[in-house]
């Protein structure tokens, strides 16, 4: 089925200053590996991204040079990605699976709430009770809370970088603000969905302390940090450009982060750190 009509294999049309583009892609569910190790597979509803992170991992993947120069101003919508779910789940086992939604995309971006690929995409898993985990940024996460209570074993992360609108909108520009989205998680979390809040990558602090009281009146028990990787060519998919130039004007060295982690492991015990922190919940 193709969800959005026309059989054009490329359709283009323009939400905000984004290119939205449809495409149909060769797969859904794609075989974990790497920092993704500990899940069976990823599922990326979309490719591309137009919360376009300054420091986003995932641009390196873009599959033409252009894609990754212009990061966060287009999203590829996999026009067939239904189709391709129900052949997958038909063919292949996927109960006690575990499930990554999405590496290389934010599955709740701007689009997602017209087109509902999403959400439709979960309510093509739900008889096949896979262990999930949500990463997101988007507030818009909240309107999926039905669904999420209806699966076994789920979990749903939301990054939080920072406590300072200054940084955030530094390196997250076109990222909701970091208050809308603690708001968001602690309405997942209340409604009874196990909920994350990963500091993926942890950025300058302005007030550590504040940062954990904020973070724990959500209620929320489960936090992962990772540390900004500023060494370019560190790691196979690096940081890009913009966001190791950004960290230069703040003072955000490994010694800094160090510190920062210490005052926030005084109030959160137990933080998962880097990949250990992402394998997937019991
Ligand atoms: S939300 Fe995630 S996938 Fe999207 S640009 Fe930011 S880091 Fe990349």
């Amino acid at each position: 089925m193709d969800l959005f009509g026309g059989s054009d294999d490329q359709k283009l049309t323009d939400i905000g200053k984004a290119e939205v583009i449809y495409s149909k892609a060769s797969s859904i569910l794609t075989e974990a590996k790497g920092f993704m190790g500990g899940y069976d597979y990823t599922l990326n509803p979309y490719s591309g991204c137009t919360f376009g992170c300054t420091y986003c991992y995932a641009a390196f993947f873009a599959r033409f040079e252009s894609d990754m120069k212009n990061w966060g101003k287009w999203v590829r919508v996999k026009e067939n990605a239904i189709d391709l779910l129900n052949k997958f789940s038909k063919k292949n086992v996927l109960k006690g699976k575990t499930i990554y939604m999405s590496s290389v995309t934010d599955p709740y971006q701007p689009v997602e709430k017209k087109l509902e690929l999403t959400r439709s995409l979960l309510k093509l898993l739900l008889p096949y009770q896979p262990t999930l985990v949500i990463q997101t940024r988007s507030p818009n996460v909240v309107r999926d809370i039905d669904i999420f209570q209806q699966f076994e074993h789920i979990q749903v992360n939301m990054t939080i970088t920072t406590d300072s609108e200054i940084v955030r909108k530094t390196f997250e520009p076109f990222c909701p603000s970091n208050k809308v989205r603690l708001d968001a998680i602690k309405n997942v979390h209340e409604a009874g969905v196990p909920s994350c809040i990963t500091m993926t990558p942890l950025l300058p602090i302005d007030n550590a302390e504040i940062f954990a009281k904020q973070l724990l009146q959500t209620g929320i028990r489960k936090f992962v940090v990772q540390p900004f990787h500023a060494e370019k060519g560190k790691f196979i998919a690096g940081t890009r450009e913009q966001a190791l130039n950004l960290i230069k004007e703040f003072d955000w060295t490994d010694e800094r982060y160090k510190e920062i982690l210490r005052i926030l492991e005084k109030y959160i015990p137990n933080i998962g750190i880097g990949k250990d922190g992402f394998q997937p919940p019991l």
